[in-house]
């Protein structure tokens, strides 16, 4: 779906990763191109404009890391934006990529899940896709229903779908209407121990009110978990309205994009998330019913740019960039020096460098204490409340403990939302890490003489 785009985006990029330094008419150029590229990809102007004020914004002004060449560094800063356009978190300053948007199975069983869209996208093919998938990968006993009183043949589709895939369907009853036949199949879900009761709903031409009036009554009756529209990625900019009016008419919680497999050139995709706020969840790939892809953002914002290479060079420049801040820490700690500014760092790093263990293996001489740290693991709520203790400090405070008293503590307690407890806490801890350390540091530097002869 995305060749074209990628083809354009990769052209202007590259003539940009060449250059040495990067000036500020540079990125304006490249901008302009980029914001070409995705007009032409029929991306929302909107959005297009949002997404090139925002990548620029980022661009100047940013640091280029070690390493890699300012080109580079504005790959993945359009890379990251892509990703976050296409409703991906932004990844953390460490990298790690968020989770996936699944599919929600909370609630009391059986879940329903509403399948809504326009006819012809791909609907009742998409209903038996999840279905099959919840069923024969997650083990979830599923039914599925047709709501579709109005196409002669569409119950009898959902049927059919349903025996290839192994699926059961809710028994069909001539002339019974679409709420009616939605209470039925939840009922029928609960006495047939039923996980999920997927209700594929009638399909429109276009945005139509009476439908919709029945798509609503429908999800009154139901409480849906899911409410996913199903649309046509190669309808471009239309898909987008369809989803936008879907959205603020009866609410959606989800989208299925289908014929991802075709050439539509993407834009209905890019533009989806910003205009609606909500996620693409999944991915249809083919008329098979196996050809159901999660929806990644960073994924498909890879395969839009096709430039993995630079985005990942980026990534790991970043990595190293934090062990030499860690190597930093270690010097100092080698050397006896300590103080509350290096244990926020440390807080911080923590969470990165795979804890405290991580830090000490850089120490030399140490592995007998690393044991004992391991007990010292800490979860991200208290390491985040000890980190605002020390914001809450003055810098003088920070570089020495020991001016904290009594009035102070409660002042810092106040400003960090803590209490008087946990800052005394934190101190104990800074002072037992402070002397283990020195201890450390010295056990560090006679092993490293050892080592070396001395
Ligand atoms: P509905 O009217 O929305 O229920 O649409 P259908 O499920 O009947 O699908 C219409 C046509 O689109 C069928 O021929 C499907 O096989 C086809 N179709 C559905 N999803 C995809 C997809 O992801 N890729 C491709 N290439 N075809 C699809």
């Amino acid at each position: 779906m995305f060749d074209s785009l990628s083809d354009k985006l990769g052209s202007v990029l590259d003539g940009l990763r060449r250059r040495g330094a990067l000036k500020e008419s540079d990125v304006d150029q490249a901008m302009r191109d980029v914001r070409l590229a995705l007009l032409e990809a029929d991306v929302a102007l909107p959005v297009v404009r949002d997404f090139i004020a925002q990548v620029k914004e980022r661009a100047v002004g940013q640091e280029v890391l070690k390493s890699v060449t300012p080109g580079q560094m504005v790959v993945k800063i359009v890379h990251d934006g892509l990703v976050e356009m296409l409703g991906g978190a932004a990844p953390s300053e460490d990298g790690t990529p968020p989770a996936p948007e699944g599919l929600n199975l909370l609630g009391e069983p059986p879940v329903a899940f509403l399948m809504v869209g326009l006819q012809g996208s791909g609907k009742t093919t998409s209903t038996a896709k999840i279905a099959r998938r919840l069923q024969q990968r997650d083990k979830k006993k599923v039914l599925m229903a047709s709501l579709d009183v109005y196409r002669p043949a569409a119950q009898e589709q959902l049927k059919i779908l349903g025996e290839q895939a192994e699926v059961s369907t809710l028994p069909i009853v001539a002339g019974q209407q679409p709420v009616d036949i939605a209470k039925r199949a939840m009922q029928a879900g609960r006495f047939g121990g039923y996980d999920v009761v997927m209700l594929d709903t009638a399909g429109r031409l276009h945005v139509d009110e009476g439908l919709m009036a029945e798509v609503a009554a429908v999800k009154t009756a139901t409480n849906p978990s899911e409410v996913m529209l199903v649309a046509d990625a190669m309808t471009g900019q239309d898909a987008v309205n369809v989803a936008d009016s879907f959205n603020k008419r009866v609410g959606l919680t989800g989208i299925m994009l289908t014929r991802v497999d075709g050439d539509a050139r993407g834009g209905a995709a890019l533009s989806m998330r910003a205009v609606t706020q909500c996620p693409i969840k999944l991915l249809g790939v083919g008329e098979k019913l196996d050809e159901l892809e999660e929806f990644h953002a960073d994924r498909i914002a890879g395969r839009i740019l096709g430039m993995g290479d630079v985005v990942s060079l980026v990534e790991k420049a970043r990595e190293t960039i934090q062990e030499e801040d860690a190597e930093r820490l270690a010097k100092k700690i080698q050397k006896g020096e300590f103080d509350l500014n290096d244990l926020a760092d440390q807080l911080k790093q923590m969470r990165k460098m795979g804890g405290l263990q991580g830090l000490m293996g850089m120490l030399p001489g140490i592995g007998k204490m690393k044991d004992q740290m391991k007990n010292a693991n800490l979860d991200e709520g208290l390491l985040k409340r000890q980190e605002a203790i020390i914001s809450s400090m003055t810098a003088k405070e920070r570089r020495n403990p020991k001016v904290i008293h009594a009035s102070r503590k409660q002042r810092i307690a106040n400003g960090s939302g803590t209490s008087v407890q946990e800052v005394n806490k934190l101190l104990k801890q800074h002072q037992t890490m402070a002397k283990m350390m020195k201890k450390m540091g010295k056990l560090g530097q006679k092993g490293l003489m050892r080592s070396m002869g001395g």
